[in-house]
């Protein structure tokens, strides 16, 4: 028992005085935590260092379509290139897309870093989001929604991991673990939900979003996902529906809307 919850939980259990077995349903709030601490105790808890917000949001926005190498390559050439974010806010939106161009969409994410990056220096005088930790969370995630390129993933990234406040963010791999658990629907952002149902608690999401995209990558994957081995597999809606062969309808359906922001 590590958040406090039984893991006994969801298990068939006997009814009392029936003499026959009855499946006990978690509320999704309770299975929402049985699947954090059943990735915790398979993978053990990962380690999180608060991260530098405004790099932080850039990192973001040069990882959206593509995977944490080539976006810690775009970074890297970025500030090989002007050496200082307050350097790259300055520069022109062609040379920036020249250096990020490993990642990928390098016109687009360009122009999100350049316009953020503006737009931070005009409202607060300098690069510079500490004042989003005194604001109300609220009005926290609007001042960030309303930056170029910014959108609930990335958004929830810089408050959960800069600032440790308990915003959900939820990239693909997350999106697709969740529907599959029955948490979420194939359609539509599935952030407020997500949101409604964790508690509050910054720790918990941070090593849930960590360890859920390791699954997504590992384990669960977008076709052919490795149920047999898969440390949610008593609770999982999907594999109980399908067995742990893929169907590509399914997985090609679940993965069209992804989270890119
Ligand atoms: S049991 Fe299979 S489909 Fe369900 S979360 Fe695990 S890997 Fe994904």
């Amino acid at each position: 028992m590590i958040h406090g919850i039984d893991q006994s939980v969801g298990s068939p259990v006997a009814l009392a005085g029936l003499g026959i077995y009855a499946r006990i349903a978690m509320n999704d709030d309770v299975k929402i935590i049985w699947i954090a601490d059943r990735l915790i105790e398979s993978f053990g808890a990962p380690t999180v260092q608060p991260l530098d917000p405004i790099e932080n949001l850039v990192l973001t926005i040069l990882s959206q379509n593509t995977n944490d190498v080539n976006r810690d390559r775009a970074f890297e050439s970025l500030m090989r290139q002007f050496g200082t974010l307050e350097k790259v806010r300055e520069a022109s939106q062609r040379d920036i897309a020249s250096a990020i161009q490993i990642g990928g969409l390098q016109q687009q994410k360009s122009r999100s870093i350049r316009e953020a990056l503006d737009r931070i220096m005009n409202a607060r005088g300098r690069l510079d989001l500490a004042f989003l930790e005194d604001l109300p969370l609220e009005d926290a995630l609007s001042w960030l929604l309303a930056l170029p390129g910014v959108g609930p993933k990335t958004a929830g990234i810089v408050l959960l991991f800069s600032f440790g406040r308990p915003v959900f963010p939820v990239d693909t791999h997350i999106r697709r673990v969740m529907i599959r658990m029955g948490l979420v629907p194939e359609r539509g952002d599935p952030h407020p939900r997500l949101n409604r149902i964790l508690p509050a608690d910054s720790t918990l999401m941070q090593q849930l979003h960590l360890l859920a995209i390791r699954l997504g990558r590992e384990v669960c994957h977008p076709r052919k996902p490795e149920c047999e081995r898969c440390p949610l597999r008593s609770e999982c809606v999907w594999t109980q529906d399908h067995g742990s062969t893929s169907e590509d309808e399914v997985t090609s359906s679940i993965d069209k809307g992804g989270i890119h922001q």
